[in-house]
């Protein structure tokens, strides 16, 4: 049920609430829920691909290239990477998902976001299309384990004492990535790198999620990034509405049947009081 009396509702959150109201929806969200958090999408001003080419810092053998060329820089991008993350909390766009998958309203959140938020935040069913910073996955079996924000900071301190050679930070690394117990691979840190294959199983989950949600609700992304970006419009095919919630109007904003556009930390806990 949508409460009417509070204020004189825009008719765009009245209608966003309404289809919220029918439940099964699967939300789909990206950077952008997390800039009130302190972490700013990686592209545009003030990002990290302004300062770091993802050409160079944004896959595999760019940064292996680079720690064996200029340790020191490696060691710099690895900081400035990580220290958004160890600082962000969950912000009231977080929350306020929680609050609709513990109402019942909300079955699954799939995120592109690597920064552990929606976890931190209470939500249950997260699907991480591109990992998880806050973790590390062995390369032979997949196993994973979380890599405590302790750790990391143990990892950084070291990271900051041998930045003057490569050798010594391999070393560190393979401290903190060591070889898996199960299958005797390395670990590496969980994230989705350019030029990598997205997880097999969170993929496949998420258009799961899709073919049994109602309403697939996106938040925060500027739908541009494949194949996460292929989602809206797979939901649209199955029947879904679609819903965005984003600063400005993304690419697939012409698909939507319903659109809010607002800082996902006000509007969604706008939302949340019209359901509550
Ligand atoms: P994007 O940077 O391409 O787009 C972010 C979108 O969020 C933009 O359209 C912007 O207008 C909007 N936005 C910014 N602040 C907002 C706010 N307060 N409320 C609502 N909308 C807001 O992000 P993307 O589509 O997720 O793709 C970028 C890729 O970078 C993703 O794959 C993700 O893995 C990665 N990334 C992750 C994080 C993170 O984990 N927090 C941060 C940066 C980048």
């Amino acid at each position: 049920m949508v409460k009417k009396n509070e204020r004189a509702l825009d008719p765009a959150f009245e209608k966003v609430g309404r289809v919220l109201s029918k439940g099964r929806v699967a939300c789909l969200t990206g950077a952008g829920i997390s800039c009130e958090s302190g972490i700013p999408a990686f592209r545009g001003k003030g990002g990290l691909w302004e300062t770091y080419s993802p050409e160079v810092y944004g896959n595999t053998p760019g940064l292996v290239s680079l720690l064996h060329r200029d340790p020191g820089k490696f060691v710099n991008f690895i900081r400035e990477f990580y220290a958004v993350f160890l600082d962000a909390r969950p912000n009231p766009a977080h929350l306020a998902l929680s609050y609709l998958e513990k109402a019942g309203l909300v079955d699954t959140v799939i995120t592109q976001n690597i920064d552990d938020l929606h976890q931190q935040s209470g939500v249950r069913s997260v699907i991480e299309l591109h990992g998880n910073a806050l973790r590390i996955r062995c390369q032979g079996c997949s196993e994973t384990l979380k890599l405590e924000k302790d750790r990391v900071r143990e990892m950084l301190k070291l990271f900051e004492r041998k930045k003057t050679s490569s050798q010594q930070l391999l070393r560190v690394m393979s401290r903190y990535c060591p070889r898996c117990p199960k299958c005797g691979a390395r670990f590496r840190i969980d994230i989705v790198l350019f030029g990598e294959m997205l997880p097999e199983d969170a993929m496949r989950r998420a258009y799961q999620a899709i073919d049994s949600c109602k309403t697939l609700l996106v938040v925060g992304s500027s739908l541009v990034m494949y194949p996460a970006a292929s989602l809206p419009q797979y939901a649209k095919d199955k029947g879904a509405t679609l819903v965005e919630i984003n600063r400005e109007p993304s690419a697939m904003s012409a698909l939507c049947d319903h659109a809010i556009y607002g800082e996902a930390g006000k509007v969604l806990p706008e939302l949340v009081k019209l359901l509550a």
